[in-house]
């Protein structure tokens, strides 16, 4: 079989072609920027984006907590995690829109209620800017002329007045720069966090400053010293999304990618069907504000028993139309469209996590509710569970008890052992990983 080389100028040009073809709805209006992110599936030679979202919100601990009915807000709108969503809701709608046949275009339906994608399937993933959190966490000059240079970047095509050359040191300054206040050294007895501080160290040589994050590390990790220059974060950390205000729950995107690089992107409800894990093969980061070492550490470093790694790109050659500058303010809204059989398009409000043209106060009417909220695809698994038939072969069950309660949340996404180990070997590994509360995935789901 020939061997194919990541075409990432091709992934990100049809990403950003994507974009400029989508209606307005949704997009950033005058003076507001959003992050930008594709999933693009690679297969028989051809590329083509399956999910794009764009977002850069997400609720606070409290208001997730706080939800009148659980599982039907977006609790995080970072785009990252919106076009993960979306691959996890074309993937049941390749399946959904299948099954009466022995086979699909993508897909092999295979014995015992379980799903194959084609072996020759890979999903890339593009982002106009670095995932929040470790990712974004490098070494600058004051100008960072020198790291443009160092990844020959170039410094022109500043055509649409976004002011992308100021340094992104300035730009997260002026964002949500809340870091924890306790000093404390990064623990040089972790091999891993040593290497990583010789990478920053060697990096360092002309570097007087750190690009930084306003995403806070986790509980029981080591704190961002806050100090002067490079000693303003630690790096290697897991870190909760940036935001003012109430903490949120929801971990960066970097962390996010982490976790989907060990126990792959599809998730514990896919799981319960797939016969094999899914990995994104490559990102694409389409900004100048990029760091090589950053991404690796971020995305492949971080874990010791990770065995998938993806390939890092950085592509620079056309700039977002919306993206990050000091003179804009993010937008709150996000969009999603999927392609496929079944096909959406979809606008929400970051500060809810519902559709656009819903108030909280009517989160009640399921006509508020995204198609890829924690209850929508829970009930679309739910249907592929049915019609699998896999209910009645036990083939994916823990035990025959949890059987009765198949319409829970938290049942479903424990049903496949296998995923559930990875996670928890996963977590082993990341020690300061959090677990969120039961509670949060205790909640009853219906078929659609
Ligand atoms: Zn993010």
């Amino acid at each position: 079989m020939k061997k194919m080389v990541t075409d990432y100028k091709k992934i990100a040009g049809l990403c950003l072609k994507k974009y400029k073809e989508s209606p307005r709805q949704g997009k950033p209006q005058t003076g507001q920027w959003t992050v930008l992110v594709g999933i693009v599936m690679e297969f028989e030679d051809k590329l083509e984006v399956i999910s794009l979202a764009t977002g850069t919100k997400c609720l606070s601990g409290p208001e997730r907590i706080g939800a009148k009915i659980p599982g039907v807000v977006l609790n995080d709108c970072h785009a990252e995690v919106l076009a993960r969503r979306g691959l996890i809701y074309w993937i049941q709608g390749e399946i959904l829109s299948n099954l009466n046949q022995d086979a699909s275009k993508y897909l092999n339906f295979i014995t015992e209620g379980k799903v194959k994608l084609k072996p020759e399937i890979k999903f890339h993933m593009y982002s106009s800017f670095p995932p929040c959190g470790d990712a974004t966490i490098f070494p600058i000059t004051k100008d960072q002329n020198h790291l443009q240079d160092e990844q020959s970047i170039p410094v022109e095509n500043n055509t649409n007045g976004t002011e992308n050359n100021e340094p992104p040191l300035k730009k997260f300054k002026q964002s949500n720069d809340n870091v924890e206040d306790t000093p404390n050294k990064i623990d040089k007895t972790e091999n891993k966090e040593s290497d990583i501080e010789k990478t920053l160290l060697s990096e360092s040589r002309y570097a007087n400053d750190l690009n930084r994050t306003g995403a806070k590390c986790v509980e029981g990790s080591v704190k961002d010293p806050a100090g002067e220059g490079l000693e303003y974060h630690v790096v290697g950390q897991v870190r909760t999304k940036p935001g003012r205000g109430d903490r949120t729950l929801s971990l960066s995107c970097s962390d996010k990618i982490l976790k989907w690089n060990n126990v792959g992107i599809q998730g514990s409800l896919l799981s319960n069907v797939l016969e094999e894990n899914i990995y994104l093969t490559s990102i694409t980061i389409g900004s100048t504000c990029f760091n090589m070492e950053a991404c690796h550490r971020a995305f492949n470093k971080r874990c010791s028993t990770q065995k998938h790694t993806i390939q890092v790109f950085n592509y620079n050659e056309e700039e977002f139309v919306d993206c990050k500058s000091d003179d804009k303010v993010p937008c709150p809204d996000s969009s999603l469209l999927v392609t496929g059989a079944q096909s959406i398009r979809e606008t929400y409000v970051g500060g809810t996590g519902l559709r656009q043209g819903w108030a909280k106060k009517r989160m009640d009417n399921p006509k508020s509710w995204s198609s890829i909220c924690q209850r929508k695809l829970a009930s679309r698994s739910l249907q592929i569970l049915e019609k699998l038939n896999i209910n009645k072969t036990d083939n994916c069950y823990n035990n025959k008890e949890t059987n009765p309660n198949i319409k829970n949340y938290k049942t479903l996404k424990l049903l496949s052992n296998e995923y559930n180990n990875q996670k928890q070997k996963f977590k082993k590994e990341m020690k300061t990983w959090p677990s969120k509360s039961d509670s949060l995935y205790n909640f009853p789901i219906e078929n659609s």
